[in-house]
């Protein structure tokens, strides 16, 4: 594998600097980024495999600039979120953040998230195995496109996490999978208590699902247990 190329976008100097030297000591490529802007200009003339992103920036925070990464396909994205800030951590999934941590994290534990996560999207093959399109009850999943298209032809982008959620639940209609299996299969990490990561993606994922009159849930709650996709893959 190349060395990989990690683009830390955070405004403040010392925890900015202390990333750097964390990751360079790790042996990847390290670009610094105070604001959107900067991190957009790093886009341009460099693969990015990882962004590490403080959520509270200047000018357009991170939970906007979420929107604009996560439509690249191969680049992971993990959050660093204040402390006790739930409703930020929510959000970062929500919009499509593989990862978060919250400050003041633990160096090693987010450089075994960041390895966890290169290893998902760093790998390419691993995406190409799936078939391009899998079609299900009117639906379609493109995986060349990274999208969801619907019955009506109504196309949605998917983070990442989302689309390899519903790509285990296309390869395993009618079977009961856990949280545990979801989260390796959507970040390569383990689940860890009180973990929304999951439910959030399961929960934006069914969204999708409700934007036009569907006959059955597609994706049912097996309570203490995990879910289950209950549609007929073509
Ligand atoms: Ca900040």
């Amino acid at each position: 594998m190349q060395t990989p190329n990690i683009l830390i976008v955070e405004d403040e100097v010392v925890t900015r600097t202390t990333l750097k030297s964390l990751f360079e000591a790790e042996g990847y490529n390290v670009f610094e980024a105070e604001n959107g802007e900067e991190m957009h200009g790093f886009f341009e003339n460099n693969a990015i495999d990882v962004v590490i992103m403080d959520i509270n920036l200047p000018g357009k925070n991170g939970l906007i600039l979420a929107r604009e990464v996560r439509d690249r396909k191969n680049v992971g994205l993990i959050f660093l979120t204040g402390r006790d800030n739930d409703v930020d951590r929510i959000l970062g999934l929500e919009i499509g953040a593989d990862d978060y941590l919250t400050k003041p994290f633990n160096p090693r534990e987010l450089t075994i998230r960041t390895r966890n996560l290169l290893s998902r999207t760093s790998n390419a093959a691993e995406d190409d195995d799936l078939p391009s399109k899998v079609k299900f009850n009117g639906w379609t999943l493109d995986g060349d496109s990274r999208s969801l298209i619907s019955p009506k032809g109504n196309e949605f982008r998917l983070p990442r996490s989302e689309f390899r959620a519903l790509h285990l639940f296309l390869s395993n209609p009618g079977k009961i999978l856990t949280r545990e299996q979801l989260i390796m299969e959507m970040t390569g990490r383990e689940l860890r208590p009180n973990d929304r990561t999951v439910d959030v993606t399961i929960r934006r994922i069914r969204k999708h699902f409700e934007s036009e009159p569907n006959d059955e849930e597609l994706i049912v709650t097996i309570h203490g247990e995990g879910y289950r996709f209950c549609g007929e893959v073509d």
